[in-house]
């Protein structure tokens, strides 16, 4: 069984449409996918309706987080898997960071232009196409422009959290954000902890913490985690009983990523269902 968790449509900053997401998914062999756009629960109808047959899918959102220690900011991103949809504060938090999302990308566009780097917000705008607004679409309309080669490379400067046209969004404290997904009945589990390439990241006091205010699972196979650090969190998802997953968190072309590039057991897939009380899987 070729399980994938941890996936991006057009609902947020991927490139498939989420139709296209589960067909395609469905073709490259999974047997399970989850559809996980950022802050935003936007592509499971569409995902539950295209579901092809052969394919089970888990509704999930990648919930754009925070924890904040000695004055120091640390973003994190946290999976809700198989929460209530409708459950109101979870609803109304991702309406507030989708809303902050647009405001933010506004105005790191903004910084941008004002530098005189050629892009407009319409182009982005119409990039993200209603879904959740992030920076792979700036980083889109920045190689559609010819600034940049490729929307890796706009990470690497332009975009980057150290740049300066860099702009903050709104995101959720983590320790809010697990007490939210499991009082809408979902599973939380902390997406890609210890992916140091991408940023700065929280130390296992801060993930014991996290289990103790009800974490059930760590992300531990993902590309962005080197083997060191994969082999770091499965002792520590043993030690503090967590189950540990394995997702490509695959974005359609703004990645280099394919689906199913990392996977979850099906054991672990098993142990994850059977701790949503909202919802279960559909296929
Ligand atoms: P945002 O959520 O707007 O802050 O943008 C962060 C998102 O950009 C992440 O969720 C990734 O999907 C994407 N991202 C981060 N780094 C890269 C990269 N080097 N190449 C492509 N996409 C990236
Ligand atoms: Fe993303
Ligand atoms: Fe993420
Ligand atoms: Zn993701």
């Amino acid at each position: 069984m070729v399980i994938d968790l941890h996936t991006h449509s057009t609902a947020s900053d991927g490139t498939d449409t989420t139709t296209e997401l589960v067909v395609k998914a469905r073709a490259a062999g999974l047997d399970v996918l989850a559809i996980t756009d950022h802050d935003t629960t936007g592509g499971w109808d569409e995902a539950l309706a295209a579901r092809p047959a052969g394919l089970t899918v888990v509704t999930g959102t990648e919930f754009s987080c925070v924890h904040e220690v000695d004055g120091r900011r640390i973003s994190l991103h946290l999976l809700g898997y198989l929460f209530d949809p409708n459950h109101e504060a979870l609803r109304a938090e991702r309406a507030r960071l989708r809303e902050s999302r647009l405001g933010r990308g506004r105005q790191i566009v903004q910084n941008l232009a004002a530098d005189g780097i050629p892009i407009t917000w319409e182009r982005v705008a119409e990039l993200s196409d209603g879904g959740a607004v992030g920076r792979p679409h700036i980083a889109r309309a920045l190689v559609e422009n010819g600034v940049v080669g490729s929307v890796g490379e706009a990470f690497t400067d332009l975009l980057s959290s150290r740049s300066k046209y860099y702009a903050r969004k709104a995101d959720t404290d983590v320790f809010m954000a697990i007490e939210m997904v499991l009082a809408a009945g979902g599973v939380p589990v902390f997406a890609h902890p210890l992916a140091t390439r991408r940023g700065p990241v929280v130390d296992d006091a801060v993930i014991t913490r996290l289990a103790e205010a009800g974490l059930v699972g760590l992300e531990i196979e993902h590309p962005d985690q080197s083997p060191e650090e994969r082999e770091h969190l499965r002792r520590l998802a043993a030690d503090l009983g967590l189950i540990g997953t394995g997702s490509s968190d695959y974005h359609g072309s703004n990645k280099t990523i394919a689906l199913g590039a990392c996977t979850t057991r099906p054991d672990v897939y098993a142990d994850l269902i059977s701790r949503a009380r909202a919802a279960q899987p559909v296929g």
